[in-house]
């Protein structure tokens, strides 16, 4: 089954201030995805860099925080003695508990390390692999108690642009009996594509991608990663585990490559001058049409007057923009992952 990557191009003329009002043309691409369907607008320009930002003075004012080594196991909560006797889950330097805050069913907090900050570029795989055992762990506890609970978000909102008021870095791990919009259209759209073509749709793009080779990352093991055609966010970066579905089946050989692409991709971002990120792994059991997908974006970085990069185009139009072509930002960041 061929995928369409359909696309069309938008053109703004304009006499420009900055040609001395010459004509010139500003190109804005819309992009929509193969298998949702949702369109992205690709723009062509974006706000230089403004350097990287100095911390010390956040760090300085923040730390010694309930996610701090002298605090957590004193101040967060405990889990039901049904569901994890123990009352919290740990792996190395990784410590999981339920979220005093939730925002659904079975909503936990993973502390990844006892460091308070770590910039992009300080992350390492061994954090992730540990944060990742704690996630699996809170995942198979809590089904092994509640099986209705199989649509499960592990995800990062790291500094206050991502969405964090805590610095200190932590997953947020989410389990629920209904899946989220985002996980009801890739079920959908991945059961339709399976029902038409007999096939998964993951492997066809990734076999796809592989072939064209403009998107496609890298490969470590099971795990492919890929720039979309159809970003929904900036700099977006995406893993795919062939054969698996949820994060509780992967051996360490997958869990370890997860963790490596992250590490790669927060690496680039460092690089760029960007310091705050999103990402989402969307782990689904009993759906035989779904892969376990990672999604990492980043956002607009912490500067001294923040902007936010959600305007009404995203929030009021459901229109996501990108401020990079995939096939650049996949020339740019396929070194890092080499
Ligand atoms: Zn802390």
């Amino acid at each position: 089954m061929e995928i369409k990557f359909e696309r069309f191009h938008l053109q703004s003329d304009l006499l420009s201030p900055l040609k001395d009002f010459e004509s010139v043309s500003i190109p804005t691409e819309i992009r929509i995805d193969p298998l949702t369907k949702r369109k992205s607008r690709i723009i062509t320009w974006s706000l230089p860099s403004t350097g990287k930002f100095d911390f010390s003075r956040m760090i300085e004012e923040s730390k010694g925080c309930i996610f701090c080594p002298e605090n957590v196991l004193q101040k967060t909560p405990r889990y039901l003695k049904e569901i994890v006797p123990e009352g919290r889950v740990s792996a190395g330097e990784a410590i999981g508990f339920p979220n005093l805050f939730p925002a659904g069913t079975y909503g936990s907090v993973v502390v990844l390390c006892r460091d308070h900050f770590l910039n992009l570029h300080e992350f390492t795989p061994e954090i992730y692999v540990e944060g990742f055992s704690v996630a699996v762990e809170i995942i198979r506890k809590t089904m092994a108690y509640d099986l209705h609970a199989r649509f499960w978000q592990i995800s990062q909102n790291f500094l206050l642009p991502g969405g964090s008021s805590i610095l200190h870095p932590h997953l947020q791990v989410i389990g629920d009996p209904t899946p989220t919009n985002e996980m009801e259209w890739l079920i959908d759209a991945g059961s339709s594509y399976y029902e038409k073509n007999n096939t998964l749709f993951w492997n066809d793009l990734v076999r796809m991608e592989e072939k064209l080779g403009e998107r496609y990352i890298a490969t470590s093991g099971k795990v492919h990663w890929f720039v979309p055609f159809a970003p929904i966010g900036f700099n977006e970066v995406c893993g795919m585990v062939e054969d698996h579905a949820s994060l509780t089946t992967l051996g360490q050989e997958e869990i370890s490559s997860l963790a490596k692409g992250i590490v790669s991709t927060l690496r680039y971002y460092y690089d760029k001058d960007l310091n705050s990120f999103n990402f989402a792994i969307y782990s689904i059991s009993g759906e035989g049409s779904h892969r376990l997908l990672i999604r990492i974006i980043s956002r607009t970085p912490i500067q001294s007057y923040y902007l936010n990069d959600w305007t009404s185009f995203e929030v009021l139009q459901s229109e996501l923009t990108s401020n990079i072509y995939p096939e650049v930002l996949c020339r740019e960041i396929r070194p890092y992952f080499s």
